[in-house]
């Protein structure tokens, strides 16, 4: 039987890109979207996997997808936590509003979808949780306080949880991309597009499939030595310890 793995955020952008090669790799994919029907829709149309709603800032709606996706499914081998959002703002400026909005989609979303599918994993020895943060949380970012504080508490659940997990056969790792070709990229202005690309050393957007070919590598059976990492994807514009 196929193993299943659930993709939040995966209906548009670098999501999309992970369910499609998900799907490729022979994987079931539950695809979880917020609000965006007809994208999921055209999600589910065009690469063949599941879709569900559920807002993944919620925990009771998490705990009650991931049930609906296990008896329609079976057990959660892969857990890639992608949903994510901006609010950018200076921070002397930031509402509590902005503040929550992005903690709350960021980061506690990554406890509401992972408590309830952690037990089956260790029951069944065996699970692959991924975790999509960003450059912006390892370096900080002007105008993203919030963002930054969310995708950088990312990495320090994944390497806290690795270590609970790791005897238990399930590996977290992290994926830290940097400037993406993705809608929200796309709708820059030429200049400003053109500005952040000369500060990318290998002179271009990064592109969802190069994201989605990383999470791949790290759900698969050859990664298994691999957790508590941080794979940044950057093009060299942000070169980590
Ligand atoms: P998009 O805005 O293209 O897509 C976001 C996805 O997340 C959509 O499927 C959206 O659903 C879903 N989503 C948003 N809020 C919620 C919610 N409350 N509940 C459930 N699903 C939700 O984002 P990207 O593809 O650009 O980004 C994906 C991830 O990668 C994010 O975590 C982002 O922070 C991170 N990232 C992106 C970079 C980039 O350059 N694009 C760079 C670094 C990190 P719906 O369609 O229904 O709105």
């Amino acid at each position: 039987m196929s193993k299943l793995a659930i993709v939040t955020g995966g209906t548009r952008g670098i999501g999309y890109a992970i369910s499609k090669r998900l799907k490729e790799d022979g994987m079931a994919v539950a695809a979880i979207y917020g609000g965006n029907a007809e994208a999921a829709k055209k999600c589910a149309d065009e690469i063949g996997v599941a879709t569900y709603q559920c807002d993944v800032s919620d925990a009771k709606a998490c705990e009650e997808v991931i049930g609906q996706i296990e008896s329609d499914h079976g057990g959660v081998s892969v857990l890639v936590n992608n949903a994510g959002i901006t609010r950018d703002g200076a921070f002397h400026k930031m509402t509590a509003e902005q503040w929550g909005q992005v903690i709350s989609t960021n980061l506690d979303s990554a406890f509401n979808m992972t408590r309830p599918v952690i037990n089956g994993m260790r029951d069944r020895s065996f699970g692959r949780i991924i975790n999509i943060s960003s450059i912006n949380g390892q370096k900080g970012q002007f105008g993203q306080t919030n963002y930054s504080a969310a995708k950088a508490g990312l990495i320090g659940f994944t390497r806290a949880l690795a270590q609970e997990c790791a005897r238990k056969g399930i590996t977290v790792n992290a994926i830290a991309p940097g400037y993406i070709e993705t809608e929200m990229v796309g709708a820059m202005k030429q200049e400003v597009l053109d500005s952040i690309v000369a500060g990318i050393p290998v002179g271009r957007l990064g592109q969802p499939e190069e994201i989605a070919a990383a999470v791949s590598f790290l759900a698969g059976d050859d990664a298994g030595f691999i957790t508590g990492a941080t794979l940044s994807q950057n093009g060299g514009q942000y070169i980590a310890a």
